[in-house]
């Protein structure tokens, strides 16, 4: 009870696993987290009192037996352990190799959304400095690419525009694609709340999610036309003159070409397309034309289809028909996923074609600036996407590969493939807690520390960076993922400065020199401050709530309207593939469940995977409720139980995506928008037939 915990250490820190960047209390002892609890509502400005079950009692993969405590070598099909001494010799003896035979770019690096900020900004930093190479990226490729690219072109920064507060309060909601009660719970508990007080919520989506049990209007598109209905909204809007002429005339670019380019969306062309009934869409429409201020919330169910930068625009264009953006409790938010995805994932440069801070690769000006600082010229060219890097793998121009806290195994589409390419690599090193479904295929596995075993900051879905604190060392001999990264750059020979931090914060001090957006902050400052919300320039300002407040990030401060062409789905049912796969998230796992599938707490609720099905479907199918089924794509099939259930539509079916036996991306496939690069994860063909009995 509590005068147990009384004598434990209470460390404040930021939850490891969301982006909505929950602030609590670890309680620990010298060799375990012991508990999770509240602290001051004021240092948690994201959450207040509130943890989702994740937060709360998820932590129990921090002690297991089966975490990494020592370097791995392979030894034929299996491990040897090593000294940390060998694994760091032979991976930079490997990379070293790869760079002299075959060239810099012969390397890719895969920096990690569940890191600190300062190890991804090392992480890029190592990429491009100490190996020289232009290939670095990471997961958020998968997840919210296409956002970036979309605000990136028409309101100037690729982040949510207003914050957890702005959401929180918004007289109307649109979300759409976005699980929020189970991928974002705390902040789902904060929207539930607003409605039941009197704010309108319209929820468009094809599965039947928790958060649309809420809604005054639900509706149902078929998967992958959203196009159709958000232009057919945009048109109503324009049609009846309730768009706001006064903001879009002063503030946006290019609103004829948007008018012309939704004209032919009518509310019968977007039944026909979609089968959302003519009158609800104009209603919908009208409700956020209407409404005093709308938040527009989205996330996978919006950018995970080969159209899904033009699914984004076509958000952002309703946002700004309606001047929802730039005021308080209205705005573009993109939810984001992972813990530090925007952080660490984003604004340090671990893409292909930023730098840290979205400098531009090629800008002479920014690199001439991380040239002074680094003492080496970082590659001047655009890299290849985690994507692009699996079939410059099969090509033979990837040989190396150092993946640092991600598991394409598994989150990669089709990943019969994927692991081919794994495989196909003449060297590969994961550095992970675990031996994940990508560790198998190394060469070199290091471990790494846990989010409660490190210190630094995440930055949350709402852009606002916060500490994270160490409660434990890491077990054995583990380390953390930046002094990896300091070990490896001492022992390849490279051009510039050599690698002396000491801890991460003389790592922030440096990257906050080279980011203007974090310009102003230091470790010292976000502690005292509770978390800062980028961009923050300069000491004495004091962090950004909601973007856009005085102009858009463009040279003339004006948003650009980019009317999205109409886009369907790269595959479409067919006789031998009658349904459509739909693949998301569940409350108590995350991501590739390489954590939440090691908590007992969380597999007692949720052990395996399943499929979902509307029951008009599996009667069809001749399917009962919990029967064990075979589903199918052209790509591989898996076995999993049925849930006949109505959240799917007719003809609709439903994976999750957390689960390693069950693969959901066996049966999803390569098909990518051409844009961002982001793989169609949202829908597959597929049959499902009963497995007969032996
Ligand atoms: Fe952690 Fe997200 Fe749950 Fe908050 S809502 S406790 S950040 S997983």
């Amino acid at each position: 009870g509590d005068a147990r915990l009384h004598r434990l250490d209470r460390t404040e820190t930021t939850c490891g696993y969301c982006a909505v960047g929950c602030r609590f209390e670890l309680y620990s002892d010298d060799e375990r987290v012991l508990g999770v609890r509240a602290t001051d509502p004021d240092a948690a400005p994201a959450n207040d009192f509130s943890t989702c079950v994740k937060g709360k009692f998820g932590y129990g993969f921090i002690e297991r037996d089966d975490r990494l405590d020592t370097p791995l070598i392979r030894d034929g099909d299996g491990f040897r352990e090593a000294s940390w001494a060998e694994a760091l010799d032979r991976v930079a003896s490997e990379l070293e190799g790869a760079r002299d035979d075959y060239g810099p770019d012969s390397i890719a690096c895969f920096a990690s959304s569940k890191c600190t900020n300062e190890e991804d900004y090392l992480m890029q930093k190592f990429a491009r400095a100490v190996l020289g190479t232009k290939n670095i990226d990471n997961c958020a490729r998968l997840c919210h690419s296409s956002t970036v690219a979309a605000l990136l072109g028409t309101v100037g920064y690729g982040a949510m525009s207003n914050s957890i507060e702005d959401v929180s309060n918004a007289d109307c909601y649109l979300f759409s694609g976005t699980n929020t009660t189970e991928s974002h719970p705390v902040l789902a508990t904060k929207v539930k709340r607003n409605v039941r007080d009197g704010a309108e919520l319209v929820v468009v989506d094809p599965r039947k999610v928790g958060i649309a049990e809420h809604a005054d209007q639900y509706l149902r598109p078929k998967p992958g036309y959203d196009i159709a209905w958000m232009n057919g909204m945009a048109r109503h809007i324009i049609e009846e003159g309730l768009h706001d002429a006064e903001f879009v005339e002063a503030n946006v670019r290019d609103f004829d070409a948007l008018r012309s380019k939704v004209e032919p969306f009518t509310p019968e062309a977007v039944e026909e397309l979609t089968e959302i009934p003519a009158d609800e869409l104009t209603e919908a429409a009208e409700r956020i034309a209407t409404a005093g201020s709308v938040v527009f919330g989205w996330a996978m169910g919006l950018t995970q289809h080969s159209h899904g930068t033009n699914n984004v625009r076509a958000m952002a264009n309703l946002a700004l028909l309606t001047g929802n953006v730039g005021k308080p409790n209205a705005g573009l938010s993109p939810f984001r996923g992972h813990n530090n995805v925007q952080g660490g994932g984003g604004d340090m440069g671990t893409l292909p074609n930023t730098l840290p801070g979205y400098q531009d690769v090629t800008d002479e000006a920014a690199l001439d600036r991380f040239e002074d600082a680094w003492g080496v010229r970082p590659p001047d060219e655009v890299g290849l996407k985690v994507t692009e890097t699996f079939e410059a793998i099969h090509d033979g121009d990837v040989r190396a590969l150092y993946v640092m806290g991600e598991n394409p195994a598994l989150s990669e589409p089709d990943i019969t493939h994927a692991r081919e390419a794994l495989d196909t690599t003449d060297f590969l090193v994961v550095q992970d807690l675990f031996m994940t479904e990508t560790a198998e295929h190394a060469d070199v596995v290091l471990p790494a520390a846990a989010f409660a075993e490190k210190s630094g900051t995440f930055t949350n879905t709402e852009r606002r960076v916060q500490r994270v604190g160490k409660a434990l060392d890491p077990p054995g001999g583990a380390r953390q993922d930046w002094e990896i990264l300091q070990s490896l750059a001492d022992r390849i020979d490279h051009d510039g400065d050599r690698w002396d931090y000491r801890n991460p914060t003389e790592i922030f001090d440096e990257l906050t020199d080279l980011t203007p957006i974090y310009g102003g902050m230091s470790h010292e400052r976000i502690e005292r401050e509770g978390g800062i919300q980028r961009p923050c320039p300069d000491a004495d300002h004091p962090g950004t709530r909601f973007l856009y407040g005085d102009g858009f990030n463009f040279p003339d401060g004006k948003a650009r309207f980019v009317p999205a062409d109409m886009g369907e789905p790269g595959e479409l049912p067919d006789e031998e593939y009658p349904l459509t796969l739909t693949t998301g998230r569940l409350l108590y796992h995350f991501h590739t469940g390489t954590l939440t599938r090691r908590v007992e707490e969380i597999t007692d609720h949720a052990p395996e995977s399943f499929v979902e099905i509307h029951p008009e479907t599996a009667e069809a199918l001749g399917i009962d409720d919990g029967e064990t089924v075979r589903v199918e794509s052209e790509r591989g099939h898996i076995d999993v139980r049925a849930t006949v259930t109505d959240r799917p539509g007719e003809g609709v079916v439903f994976v999750p995506m957390h689960f390693a036996d069950g693969a959901v991306n066996t049966l999803t496939g390569e098909r990518y928008d051409p844009t961002s690069g982001i793989p169609e994860y949202k829908i597959a063909s597929v049959r499902i037939d009963p497995i007969e009995a032996d």
